[in-house]
């Protein structure tokens, strides 16, 4: 056992509330995130690097691996730039960015998890993604310290190059333009209470289970002559008018269930395990396919499978 490590179950450090037991050791400092990553790989176990566990689902056996937990904090403004930790809270950011009068990021409020998450997985809302005021990201590759411009981080709808590589995101720049910040404080007020009343904030969930589907993808041309056209949102095919389409609305298993509100959202009730999760996940890709005849892709993180 590594000096600094925790045992914890997976289930209380997820906003799903999934998971069996696992190690975690928490880093706090950026520039311990190299050796704590060298050491760790040093044990030969796969590590896992979570950020805020707002989309993930953990697996009820639990991981055996070592997890890495982002609890970076800093955050510094310099004229139209920010520097952030990956362990800043999004919630943080988007705060911080609206009181200076620095736009881009206002419409991203009420999004659960940490900076970190929010770039691997390139979070969005209301028609805005981080991605677009991204300047730089710094990631430690397990070997160095790299810093890649927003070109080379390959953001797509809910995609980056960090999807397809092991590495640890530590800090990014954003860049932003001057606005007044008033506006920018009421967008994000305005985006906040249509939020928590989909997603009140002690809703076991990991938001969005499926992807939407790209108008323009192979995926999207094949099933757009059975869509109307009025479902379609900026581009997208909701997962949702599909899923409420298969009848996934109120669905259960265990604790485990469909919000009735929302056919893409799934919720732990309490005490909900995750193979009721993987069970109701994986009958909704069959009926969705038989339907439809495409295979919908998950938006949340597994961890532990
Ligand atoms: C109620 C609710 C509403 C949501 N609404 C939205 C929404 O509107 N838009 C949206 O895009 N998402 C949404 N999400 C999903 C989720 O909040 C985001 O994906 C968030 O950005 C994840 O951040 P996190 O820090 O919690 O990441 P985690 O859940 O901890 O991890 C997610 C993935 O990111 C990886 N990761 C995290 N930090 C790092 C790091 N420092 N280095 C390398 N990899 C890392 C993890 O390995 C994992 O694969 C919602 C979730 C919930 C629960």
């Amino acid at each position: 056992m590594i000096f600094g490590m925790k045992k914890i179950f997976l289930r209380n450090i997820t906003r799903f509330g999934v998971g069996g037991r696992a190690n975690i050791f928490e880093v706090k400092k950026d520039e311990r995130v190299p050796s704590l990553v060298r050491r760790l790989h040093a044990r030969g176990e796969k590590m896992f690097v979570l950020g805020g566990g707002t989309n993930i689902i953990a697996n009820d056996a639990g991981y055996t691996g070592p997890i890495l937990a982002i609890r970076t904090k800093n955050i510094r403004i310099k004229k139209n730039s920010i520097r952030a930790d990956a362990g800043v809270l999004l919630e943080t950011l988007v705060r911080t960015a609206n009181r200076k009068g620095l736009a881009g990021l206002e419409t991203l409020a009420g999004i659960p998890g940490t900076v970190g998450g929010a770039l691997y997985g390139n979070a969005g809302a209301y028609g805005r993604e981080i991605r677009e005021v991204v300047q730089s990201v710094s990631v430690f590759d397990g070997k160095k310290m790299r810093t890649l411009s927003r070109r080379a981080c390959a953001f797509g709808y809910r995609e980056s190059i960090f999807k397809k590589r092991s590495w640890v995101i530590v800090s990014a720049v954003f860049f932003c333009k001057k606005e007044n910040a008033e506006n920018l404080i009421r967008t994000s007020k305005q985006i906040r209470a249509m939020r928590i009343k989909k997603y009140p904030r002690t809703l076991r969930c990991a938001g969005s289970i499926f992807k939407n589907i790209l108008v323009e993808s192979s995926t999207g041309k094949k099933i757009l002559p059975n869509i109307s056209h009025t479902k379609i949102i900026k581009g997208k095919i909701p997962a949702g008018v599909l899923l409420e389409g298969v009848g996934a609305k109120g669905m259960k298993k265990g604790n485990i269930r469909v919000a009735g509100h929302h056919a893409n959202l799934i919720v732990n009730t309490g005490g909900g395990k995750a193979k009721d999760v993987l069970y109701i996940i994986d009958t909704l890709k069959k009926r969705v396919r038989k339907k439809y005849g495409i295979t919908l892709e998950e938006e949340v993180q597994y961890l532990g499978f």
